[in-house]
């Protein structure tokens, strides 16, 4: 669209020139570059340029507009031209390095302000309000405070509010609080630097503090920068109390309309745990941006309601405000979390429609989703569609294969990346770890580890100590793994003796394995699986009477199984499944197909793996096996799920041996894709194998 001409060009025969005070008017209407550029001409044909005042007002419209490099080449333009007063005006080049300092164009507005001095033109306060935030580096901003000591206009209000702010900004607290102690007067500037500066170096209680100060000693009245900053330390130290009286003030002053102080309100009462409070400034708030949308749906998420946070996501599109990075990463979160495939790919359309699917925060959260929501196919498509990559998304990658039991991609992917020279990070080796444990790698292992604390120097914590003992558990060196866990320079902790536990289940050594569970019971007494797993052990050993001694024990204790649940997805509608479960509307079919299923795989060869239940010690006759609830989900999945669309379920517990075999069975029967995502791992099992490779 072509600018309308702010003023005819051609002016009237009759009066041929735009006098200085009319051109000034113009400039203030100037709403464009264009605008800019029209009056820009007159100006050179009137030769107007020279007068400093329009002259300035020119630059400042151009960088006003954005073109803050057009506003520089006029300048220096100007600065070649014989006879310019303007060159010389400390006026202009304190204009100038303000909109550099403003469009963070920080070494040009700082070599601006050496040429001026070398031209021996003084800078004045002003010049140096605008230049301190522009001096990115402590010693810089040192300099400068120098400078300004020799100039004596340190207790200038504005000067020193800027070197308060500088220091703030270097992270040099004591330097900003030296300079505010000092200052003779203050203002509303001065004490939104310390609160601000405060609260970027993260010593909230001292933000709240200078907030308390300037009320009281200075009676200088907040604007809406220093409420937010109070807001946010309080919401940093979960201050409600003292949220709560600044909420009263804000009111006072009429500032509660500000949608920007509204959210700082919403986050503050999100953060400090009344919800609420936030719900009722969230209904109240009828223009509602970005900003206050994410605050909620993190809330959901870090409550657990990942349901209301997806919902809240398509609150927000309905109301028509867009999404950014951040909403989208949130609510992938959320459809993860709750494992709901449908949900992610909606998610992932509008992504697409939004051009931020190259941002690799994004990316990453869409990779973990897909990895999570069991569609690991996507997961990679979402991966290989960004070239450049960072350590969150090939850690996403590495993380959402590990889940699948993609070991080899595993390790695959992790030299891609070491080949790529992107440092992995504590998250990446974990996955790493397990991978090297799930395909028997124990001199990879080995090396990897030591490349970790020794190339990446990272310190390898609990996680990565579990999977070195997991790894040797089952490569059957169970003496090497009870002395690694011996000789760890932390203590180990549950996860680690589990995964000691679990290998010494794998081999039947009863005698560690007894060892390894109590010293298990006593961390966390009231977790049954410990108890179950030692019971199972017991049971195949043949030790019948040892396990009735665990099984006694866990009664004493009150410790009880959390009962088995599984979920499927089908239109929407989340089906759960207990085991025996008889509530579903479709149980007479369930119950039926069931039978047929199991007629079915006796005839493929199977034998019920009675004694291998590790899930429930009631469980253990061949009949009640056959009512495990992922059975009911998968029996109601193969009634209802379309043929040729792959069958989720999601189960709360670990799966146990004989429905892990059962899947299987299933899988080649009916060819049909099911995918369980159990409380460990993913177990996709087609064509009669489990892509788990049998280690979960
Ligand atoms: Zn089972
Ligand atoms: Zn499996």
């Amino acid at each position: 669209m072509k600018t309308p001409f702010l003023f005819k060009p051609v002016v009237s025969k009759t009066s041929p020139f735009i006098s200085p005070a009319q051109i000034s008017e113009l400039l203030k209407c100037a709403k464009n570059v264009n605008h800019a550029a029209q009056i820009h001409a007159q100006l050179i044909t009137q030769e107007y340029i020279r007068l400093p005042l329009l002259f300035n007002s020119l630059l400042n419209i151009y960088s006003k507009c954005g073109h803050v490099l057009q506003s520089l080449s006029l300048f220096t333009a100007s600065n070649s031209r014989e006879g310019f007063d303007g060159a010389k005006n400390v006026f202009i080049y304190t204009s100038l390095i303000t909109q550099l300092s403003h469009w963070n164009l920080h070494l040009k507005a700082i070599s601006f302000f050496n040429e001026m001095r070398e031209r021996g033109i003084f800078p004045n306060h002003f010049t140096f309000s605008a230049v301190l935030p522009a001096c990115g580096d402590l010693a810089l901003g040192k300099q400068m405070h120098s400078l300004i000591f020799k100039h004596g206009i340190e207790t200038d209000v504005f000067v020193s509010s800027a070197l308060a702010d500088m220091y703030a900004k270097s992270g040099e607290m004591i330097g900003a609080r030296k300079v505010f102690d000092e200052m003779p007067h203050r203002n509303l500037v001065s004490w939104n630097s310390m609160i601000v500066g405060s609260l970027r170096n993260g010593i909230f209680n001292e933000a709240i503090e200078f907030f308390t100060r300037m009320i009281n000693e200075d009676a200088v009245v907040p604007d809406q920068v220093s409420f937010s900053s109070v807001l946010s330390a309080c919401a940093n130290v979960c201050g409600l109390a003292f949220g709560r009286q600044v909420h009263g003030r804000i009111f006072k002053h009429g500032l509660d309309k500000l949608l920007y102080v509204k959210n700082s309100l919403m986050d503050m009462y999100c953060k400090c745990g009344s919800f609420d409070d936030a719900e009722k400034l969230f209904v109240i708030t009828e223009e509602r941006d970005v900003v206050t949308w994410n605050i909620m749906m993190t809330e959901f998420v870090q409550n657990g309601n990942l349901e209301d946070a997806c919902n809240c996501f398509w609150a927000m599109r309905r109301e028509s405000v867009v999404p950014d990075a951040q909403s989208y990463s949130t609510v992938l979160h959320a459809a993860a979390g709750i494992g709901m495939l449908d949900q992610g790919t909606l998610i992932h359309n509008q992504i697409i429609k939004s051009g931020l699917g190259g941002n690799l925060y994004v990316s990453s959260s869409l990779i973990t989703m897909y990895g999570k929501c069991g569609s690991l196919v996507d997961a990679r498509r979402a991966f290989s569609e960004n070239h450049e990559h960072n350590v969150i998304s090939w850690t996403s990658m590495i993380s959402a294969c590990q889940q699948h039991g993609c070991a080899n991609e595993v390790i695959e992917l992790f030299e891609d990346m070491l080949r790529a020279s992107v440092e992995p990070d504590y998250i990446t080796f974990v996955s790493v770890l397990s991978a090297c444990g799930h395909t028997g790698r124990v001199n990879d292992g080995f090396s990897y580890f030591n490349l970790m604390s020794q190339r990446f120097k990272i310190d390898p914590g609990l996680e990565h100590y579990a999977c070195m003992v997991d790894m040797l558990g089952r490569a059957d060196c169970l003496h090497d793994a009870k002395r690694f866990v011996e000789t760890m320079p932390i203590e180990p902790d549950i996860s680690v003796w589990g995964a000691l536990l679990g290998a010494c289940r794998k081999y039947g050594n009863l005698e560690l394995g007894r060892k390894v569970a109590e010293r298990l019971f006593q961390m966390e007494p009231d977790n049954p699986g410990n108890y179950v797993l030692l019971y199972n052990m017991y049971v195949r050993g043949g030790k019948l009477e040892e396990a009735n001694e665990v099984r006694r024990l866990m009664g004493f204790r009150r410790v009880r199984k959390e009962p088995g649940c599984s979920w499927i997805d089908v239109k929407n509608t989340t089906h759960v499944f207990k085991a025996r479960d008889r509530s579903h509307s479709m149980t007479n079919e369930i119950y039926k197909m069931l039978e047929k299923l199991e007629e079915l795989v006796k005839q493929k060869g199977y034998v019920p793996k009675l004694q291998r239940s590790s899930n429930d010690l009631d469980e253990d006759e061949e009949k009640n096996l056959w009512y495990h609830s992922e059975r009911l989900a998968l029996a109601f999945g193969l009634l209802i799920v379309p043929v040729g669309a792959p069958i989720r379920i999601k189960k709360n517990l670990r799966t146990c041996d004989d429905c892990h075999v059962v899947m299987k069975y299933a899988s080649a029967i009916y060819k049909r894709d099911i995918i369980i995502r159990d409380i460990n791992r993913f177990h996709h099992f087609a064509d009669g194998s489990c892509s788990c490779g049998e280690y979960w």
